[in-house]
């Protein structure tokens, strides 16, 4: 198995670089015009939010692509781009034998790889298969093993940095998997996002992913109540916002993120809370976290706090809204 993925590095004929580590124009271009003739197509199954834009850097990168979602509108694009769309994951596996999946949770993985018509009914020996969505660990470390069954390779890659990340292709990727193959992945990953962390063992991506998402959640929550709490007060909202981000509260959530309408622009608050991260996904994310807690018998006591905030705002209406939605939603709680 180990010779047959040595191979399928060689076929795409591309060295990975860290964005860091670019080299000078004149040499880049010669090396992808080299490298792009000797691409082989890559497999994107779930073009979502995160999806489509990711999916969109493989093509900017050269790489044709095969692709599905359960959602035929969600292809339509890729196909006037002249990609090919199949019917299922199966189809996928039958065509590509490298595999990025990004689906919503743990239930769209386990069908979309061990499902009737699942990756695992036509996967092909030395596929590499890497799933990005959020999951939980022990279903990554469940589905590497049905993976390994047939002869490829499972890595979980789940990312950071949200829907304008994945447009410019600075994702944060956690990954996952044997040691080995994280060059291999990686040669697609970087041309997603501008930091790719190996983190161990497979699910070990999971694990720095549910961390990450959980302290979001805390520090969104945070920020949402402070500038509310500023807003009472008589302040401006961006001069609170500007302060906060020359000072010690300064977080993503403040300075990247605000979840105040009119603080920033280009932010799923300056557009209703549309796109973006959804409130039902980060609920999600934080019941994994809960989950993990109960597990591993760690105390996360904010992070359970913020885990029933976001379920009671999914029953009240903000499931399709960004997370960063929590700051409407205090508002709206005048009883509080
Ligand atoms: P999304 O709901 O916008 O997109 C998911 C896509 O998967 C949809 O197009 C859906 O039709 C498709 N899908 C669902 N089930 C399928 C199946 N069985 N077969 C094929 N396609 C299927 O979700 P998203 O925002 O793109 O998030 C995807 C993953 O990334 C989630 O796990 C999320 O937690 C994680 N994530 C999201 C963000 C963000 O900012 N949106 C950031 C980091 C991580």
């Amino acid at each position: 198995m180990a010779a047959s993925l040595r191979l399928r590095g060689a076929a795409s004929g591309l060295r990975y670089w860290s964005r860091r580590l670019q080299p000078p124009a004149a040499s880049l271009a010669a090396v992808c015009s080299r490298s792009m003739a000797s691409k082989t197509p890559v497999g994107f199954i779930g073009l979502g939010n995160m999806g489509n834009p990711m999916a969109k850097n493989l093509m900017k990168h050269g790489y044709p692509l095969i692709v599905y979602d359960v959602f035929p509108d969600a292809c339509k694009e890729f196909q006037d781009a002249g990609e090919q769309v199949v019917s299922s994951p199966a189809d996928v596996a039958e065509k590509a034998d490298r595999i990025i999946t990004m689906l919503p949770t743990s239930i769209n993985a386990i069908e979309v790889y061990s499902g009737a018509s699942g990756i695992l009914k036509k996967v092909k020996k030395g596929s590499l298969l890497i799933d990005s969505s959020t999951i939980d660990p022990a279903v990554a470390k469940e589905l590497a093993k049905e993976v390994e069954k047939m002869g490829a390779v499972f890595m979980d890659a789940p990312v950071s940095g949200g829907v304008g990340a994945a447009r410019s292709g600075n994702l944060t990727f956690m990954v996952g998997g044997v040691e080995d193959e994280f060059a291999a992945a990686q040669e697609l990953l970087g041309c997603m996002g501008s930091s790719v962390v190996y983190c161990g063992a497979v699910g070990t991506g999971q694990a720095a992913k549910i961390c990450n998402n959980m302290l979001l959640a805390i520090s969104m929550i945070g920020t949402a109540e402070t500038m509310n709490l500023g807003i009472r007060l008589g302040l401006d909202p961006k001069l609170l916002a500007k302060i906060l981000n020359m000072s010690s509260g300064r977080c993503w959530s403040s300075d990247t993120y605000n979840p105040v309408p009119g603080v920033m622009e280009g932010v799923p608050s300056a557009n209703n809370y549309q796109g973006g991260f959804g409130t039902t996904l980060m609920a999600k994310d934080l019941g994994l976290a809960q989950d993990s807690a109960t597990s591993t018998k760690s105390p996360i006591l904010l992070g359970s706090l913020a885990h029933q905030i976001y379920r009671i705002m999914c029953a009240k209406g903000y499931s399709k809204k960004d997370f960063s939605s929590v700051f409407q939603f205090l508002r709206e709680e005048e009883t509080f």
